[in-house]
């Protein structure tokens, strides 16, 4: 469910005809509906019922800073997987003492910055992360409060460049050698156990790989406390799918429950990551048709934006839908056409024979699901600014995200004195 529908025969984004943001803002941009963020994180948070839970919202899905304040003002903590991250979610007022820093390359700089500002959890990643963290925190005098990240050995399913729960993958630690490392971690000056962490992967269709996981984690948990160490939380991630081309993704409520029959009896502070769930159907792309171009096999609308604005498709062959942003007529007959960006890159293509109504040059159309691992995946790539961003709340919008122009691109460039001018 999400608050993009037609009401008088323009797409509106809520209340607001996103005709008119186009006319303001000019196209694309990224367009995110407060109503939507608003409504997926409580229903995230209904169906863990009385779990004594913590949402963090995982930013690197959407890093805008009004997106995550509209998130954190209900209660929302942050995962953060950099420093940069780490800024980003305060600057949007939630304070560390709600954040968790994941990740499985931390520099010495942001270790220390994450706990001089008090960071709530540190998510290991690694022995020499550990060790790297003990000497820090030893030398600023505090402890840091760290879980484990637990590689629980699970196929998640799910694409391959997102999957991160196999024991071949970068993340976490074995889940065999858990005993050896908490071991390690607890002899280790500056560090203080809080808990345990996984995350399996992303854009999870399917329970079962969490089931598997949350179970491995159920018995480690008994195990480690076994070994005498307290622990008091488990973080079990992110990764619950959506629905991107129709096809049917588990419901919040199902995994909610999962959770609670697994490991609400632990006596456990449950913390959860979710990231695409939450923001993913907050958002669509805005974008105008350049040319349709009539090639020899196929149809070819050519739009303004491209995969350095939503590289989805180019990176993970993922599936979007589309909306004209005029509602279509009654007796309108849909074409089939490829919608194609206009970098010099074959990849850069959104789609492949989608059924659309006969598109102009001029038309606008919007990327459904555009709210999670879209506009932070952006880059200037065959010299294209970054697209403004767009918040939506009722019959309000407002620019969260001004265009990045290639004047203000240009402006950070400098020619050394030694290249001479001819
Ligand atoms: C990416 C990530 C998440 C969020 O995943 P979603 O699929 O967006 O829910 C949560 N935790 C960690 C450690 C991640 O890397």
């Amino acid at each position: 469910m999400d608050h993009f529908s037609y009401q008088g025969g323009r797409l509106c984004a809520e209340d607001v005809p996103i005709d008119e943001i186009a006319e303001s803002v000019g196209t694309p941009f990224y367009c995110y509906a407060s109503a939507t963020l608003e409504r997926h994180y409580r229903v995230f948070v209904e169906s863990l019922g009385d779990l004594d839970a913590t949402v963090c919202f995982a930013v690197k899905a959407n890093g805008n800073i009004a997106v995550l304040r509209t998130l954190g003002n209900l209660g929302a903590g942050a995962d953060v997987v950099s420093g940069g991250e780490f800024k980003r979610a305060r600057a949007a007022g939630i304070p560390a003492s709600r954040i968790v820093f994941s990740g499985v390359g931390k520099t010495d700089v942001e270790i220390a910055d994450a706990l001089k500002a008090g960071v709530w959890q540190i998510n290991v990643e690694s022995e020499p992360e550990l060790e790297t963290i003990s000497r820090i925190a030893d030398s600023l005098g505090v402890t840091a409060p760290v879980a484990i990240r637990i590689n629980p050995d699970v196929d998640a399913r799910t694409h391959e460049k997102i999957t991160t729960g196999k024991s071949e993958n970068k993340f976490g630690i074995e889940w065999t050698r858990a005993h050896e490392v908490y071991t390690r971690a607890a002899g280790l000056p500056a560090v203080g156990i809080v808990g345990v962490a996984v995350h399996i992967g992303s854009q999870l269709l399917d329970l079962s790989p969490f089931k598997d996981a949350y179970i491995r984690m159920r018995d480690l948990v008994a195990m480690l406390r076994a070994d005498g160490h307290q622990i008091t939380r488990l973080d079990l991630g992110g990764g619950l799918g959506i629905a991107y081309d129709g096809k049917a993704a588990p419901a919040p409520d199902s995994y909610g429950a999962l959770i609670r029959s697994v490991v609400g009896d632990l006596d456990c502070q449950v913390v959860l990551e979710p990231g695409r769930v939450i923001a993913g159907n907050a958002g669509i792309l805005v974008t105008r048709v350049i040319y349709v171009k009539e090639g020899a096999t196929r149809t070819f609308a050519v739009v303004d934006a491209a995969m350095n604005d939503l590289l989805r498709p180019a990176l993970y062959s993922a599936r979007h839908s589309f909306l004209t942003v005029a509602e279509p007529g009654r007796d309108d007959h849909l074409r089939e056409m490829d919608v194609v960006g206009p970098i010099c890159e074959t990849a850069d293509t959104f789609a492949r024979d989608v059924a659309l109504p006969n598109l102009r040059p001029g038309d606008m159309i919007a990327v459904r699901t555009a709210g999670a691992y879209c506009a932070v995946m952006a880059s200037t790539y065959n010299g294209r600014p970054l697209v403004p961003e767009i918040l939506v709340k009722g019959d309000r919008f407002a620019v969260v995200r001004e265009r990045i122009s290639v004047d203000d691109l240009l402006a950070r460039e400098s020619v050394p004195d030694w290249v001479v001018q001819p």
